[in-house]
């Protein structure tokens, strides 16, 4: 198969053949029809994640269709159109039992713990836990932002802070799980005030339902606490940075929900968390790490509706000869890039 691979952590990035991967038993193989490049991506090159090995193939925002079925998988056939989250789940420990597959003790995850999906096939463990048909309405495109980024957000935006209309929602960081969530925020009645360094991720912000757009290089909490009369009832780090984070925190009203969607790996240096503000406050710090697969049905099923729309988050369908050079650059342009061709 064609792959982006790396076999020094920040070294050179190249698109070679490698041997096809082969199902494990209940696993399948994808063939990989589109696949985001996320920040979670870059992380994994930089050699941020402990989990990666070298060589390695990054890519974990996926979909496709099956192409080859290991053995003992009973829900899955060649063919079937599927995308998957980023977690894919043991289905037998104790978070499984709970339903809380996000955050399975046994978890693996392509582009991690495994090669990812910048490449022609990927294969992918516990099928029948982890895989989601996708509807004949929705294109691999867009589909394959549901695996990391828009599902993530949507999570973090409605079952971890629990947005209600009318709330105030800080979004810090609208590259693409931020602008997610400033769409499904806004959705949800409640008034969101996206954040950036970046005018151009701004202005997609506002045109995804963003009622105020603050300049992130500026004192980004007072700005937060001036536009929504207090503070915000939630906030979002949709970057992962100590300072997003900080000012996240900063950003609330009294009982506020900081939500951590980020990744903040030690390597960048460790968040410094107000945790005087915490107490005094009554904050909630939660953290939000993708979603379960049992979890789509209720996300696809306002996508089919036309309540969501992630088409508009994906600004750049490319090669897998560019996505070096897009996952060299992520977070330079606005919105998400996705391999399309490879
Ligand atoms: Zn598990
Ligand atoms: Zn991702």
């Amino acid at each position: 198969m064609r792959a982006l691979m790396f076999d020094s952590f920040a070294g050179p990035l190249r698109v070679e053949t490698l041997s096809d991967p082969v199902p494990a038993p209940g696993g399948v193989v994808v063939q990989v029809g589109a696949s985001g490049i996320c920040r979670s991506d870059w992380h994994a090159w930089q050699g941020h994640d402990p989990d990666v090995v070298l060589p390695h193939v990054p890519g974990h925002e996926l979909a496709g269709t099956v192409a080859a079925v290991g053995g003992g998988v009973t829900r899955w056939s060649v063919g079937d159109r599927v995308t998957v989250p980023f977690v894919n789940a043991c289905g037998r420990c104790a978070q499984c039992a709970a339903g809380e597959h996000q955050v399975c003790a046994r978890q693996t995850q392509p582009g991690f713990t495994h090669w990812g999906s910048l490449a022609e096939y990927v294969a992918l463990d516990a099928a029948d836990v982890n895989l989601v048909a996708l509807p004949d309405g929705l294109d691999d495109t867009t589909a394959a932002a549901l695996g990391c980024r828009y599902a993530t957000a949507f999570r973090a935006v409605t079952q971890v802070a629990r947005v209600r209309a009318g709330e105030w929602v800080a979004v810090h960081g609208c590259g693409g799980v931020g602008l997610s969530a400033v769409q499904i925020a806004a959705a949800a009645g409640a008034r969101v005030v996206a954040v950036d360094v970046s005018p151009g991720a701004l202005e997609l912000a506002r045109a995804l339902g963003a009622e105020h757009a603050v300049d992130g290089a500026g004192d980004v909490p007072a700005a937060v606490v001036e536009l929504t009369g207090g503070g915000a009832h939630v906030s979002l780090d949709a970057l992962g940075a100590p300072v997003t984070c900080a000012n996240s925190i900063r950003s609330l009203r009294p009982r506020g929900r900081h939500v951590q969607v980020g990744l903040l790996p030690p390597a960048q240096g460790r968040a410094d968390v107000p945790m005087e503000r915490v107490i005094a406050l009554e904050l909630g710090v939660l953290g939000s790490h993708g979603m379960a697969a049992h979890a789509y049905p209720e996300l696809l099923g306002l996508i089919a509706a036309g309540r969501l729309d992630p088409r508009p988050l994906v600004t750049r369908e490319i090669g897998l000869e560019q996505a070096a050079g897009a996952l060299a650059d992520v977070g330079r342009e606005p919105g998400i890039a996705v391999v399309t061709r490879f």
